[in-house]
């Protein structure tokens, strides 16, 4: 199958087409820089040309014009995924979804949204008509999508209370238009829903969402330090499990990452120290001083509602998730991270028993998101760590994995290495169906290209396109 690219592009001239060099490399890339791995493979691509559909009619026919003339099709939301998710890897059509923004109904609890909407402004409608908020977001809550997150991401700020977006309840329905001589709309709830979301737009691309909404609130910020990393954790885990306290946000940060790499902290928070962040709603904060009073050694160093430092830190959330990395990585080039799954009972031991393996030389630091999942509250662990090289990279990562803890391996850009290292055949089967030729964001999934692939080494996708 050879691509005819002209053709396809020609007959989309009428819709709003971007193929200048600079905007092109741009919009070929997401966030997959935070890897040194994905960054010697992937850093070359770029795709043909950016189309932008202002409408679902316009999403069917540049699916259906590319399906005719063979050209792979990577949709894009903002670009701030993690691992490459957003990045053409055999070039092609990059469908942008940033016209396709609208707010369509909002009802008590849920919202109606098309995928290209920004997460902070479905917050500013469904606020702005009826005070409700989405339950959760990515902490790239100002520049991502809904759609991209629903399709790329995991959870985030909420997931204390709501869990991930996989749980059952936290996404409602989606709309998807496949991509075949003739493209179907499907509508998908309930079970459906595990074949498109998290897919990252390998078998259909999401052309609606509907998500629950919780009551909004004007969330109070805190950092309150600690002197041991322990009584952090402890802290970070038991507030979370304080049923009347309705909390957005607990994020734990081991020494020292506060004092290295959070500039505006610094200055308020004791050289060892270690910290947690919070997001705590208004009329819980008589509840959170309480019971932060009982915790010996918890020391409130900000509380957004009565900020006294000289620089306002601004919002708490952007120190937490992924923007630990980032912030890390602003001081420090050669800091990379892990994602972690710490899960409940022992999240607490395999911690320690990484802190202990792995924390001697500051090699690799704890970052712990508090989250609920099947009710339970757990980790999720995004660590930093001081890269070298690739090896011992793997190395960390087996350590990990032979205490028990398993890696969502941020240094790949497949769904299955980037996963469980497992195949999804919800979402295999669901790809056969909705995109037969393999031309919806190609080389993402592995068991599509190589299903007997084994996962003892890094897959690497034949079709890659090659450096200039
Ligand atoms: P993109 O990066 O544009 O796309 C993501 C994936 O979805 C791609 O595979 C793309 O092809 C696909 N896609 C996009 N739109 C559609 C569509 N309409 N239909 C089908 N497929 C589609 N992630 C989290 O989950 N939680 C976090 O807290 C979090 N924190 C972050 C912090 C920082 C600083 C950074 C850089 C990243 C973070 N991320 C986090 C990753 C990322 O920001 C989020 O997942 C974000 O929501 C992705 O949205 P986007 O619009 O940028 O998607």
């Amino acid at each position: 199958m050879t691509p005819n690219v002209q053709a396809a592009r020609d007959a989309l001239a009428h819709l709003e087409i971007d193929e200048n060099p600079a905007a092109l490399k741009s919009k070929s890339r997401d966030f997959f820089w935070y890897s040194p791995v994905l960054k010697t493979r992937l850093d070359h691509l770029v795709g043909d040309f950016v189309v932008a559909p202002k409408t679902e009619a316009e999403v069917i026919e540049v699916l259906k014009t590319c399906y005719a003339h063979d050209v792979p099709v990577t949709t894009r939301g903002a670009g701030t995924g993690n691992y490459g998710q957003a990045m053409p890897l055999a070039g092609g059509c990059i469908l942008h979804m940033k016209n396709m923004t609208a707010v369509k109904e909002v009802q008590p609890g849920r919202v109606i949204v098309e995928p290209g909407c920004l997460l902070k402004d479905v917050d500013a409608a469904t606020k702005a008509h009826s005070g409700q908020e989405l339950r959760m977001f990515s902490s790239t809550w100002a520049t991502a999508t809904i759609g991209g997150f629903v399709a790329g991401g995991s959870g985030g700020v909420g997931s204390v209370t709501w869990g991930s977006l996989r749980d059952l309840g936290n996404i409602i329905r989606l709309r998807v238009v496949t991509m075949e001589a003739e493209p179907r709309i499907l509508e998908f709830r309930g079970e459906e829903l595990a074949r498109v979301s998290h897919a990252y737009g390998t078998n259909g691309i999401i052309t609606e969402l509907e998500m629950p909404l919780a009551p909004a609130y004007d969330w109070t910020g805190l950092f309150v330090a600690f002197d041991t990393f322990e009584t952090a954790a402890t802290y970070a885990e038991e507030i979370a499990n304080q049923d009347g306290i309705l909390v957005k946000l607990v994020t734990v940060f081991e020494n020292p990452i506060p004092q290295a790499y959070f500039q505006r902290v610094k200055p308020y928070i004791g050289e060892g120290q270690h910290m947690v962040g919070l997001m705590v709603a208004p009329h819980s904060m008589d509840g959170f001083n309480t019971f932060t009073a009982r915790r010996t050694g918890a020391q409130i160093i900000y509380r957004s509602d009565n900020d006294t430092w000289e620089k306002g830190p601004g919002a708490v959330f952007e120190y937490g998730w992924n923007h630990t990395t980032l912030r890390a990585l602003k001081v420090d080039p050669s800091i990379t991270y892990l994602q972690v799954r710490y899960g409940y009972p022992d999240h607490q031991a395999k911690v320690a028993a990484i802190r202990k393996a792995l924390g001697a030389e500051g090699e690799v630091l704890q970052h712990l998101e508090v989250l609920r999942e099947n009710g339970k509250v757990m980790f999720a662990g995004l660590s930093l760590v001081k890269f070298t090289t690739e090896e011992r990279l793997n190395e960390i990562v087996k350590i990990h994995e032979d205490l028990g803890c398993m890696i969502f391996n941020p240094h790949r850009y497949t769904l299955e290495e980037g996963g469980r290292q497992t195949v999804d055949d919800r979402q295999l089967n669901f790809k056969r169906e909705a995109d037969p030729k393999g031309l919806l964001n190609p080389g993402k999934m592995i068991a599509w290209d190589d299903p007997g692939f084994k996962f003892e080494s890094v897959y690497q996708y034949p079709r890659m396109r090659a450096a200039e």
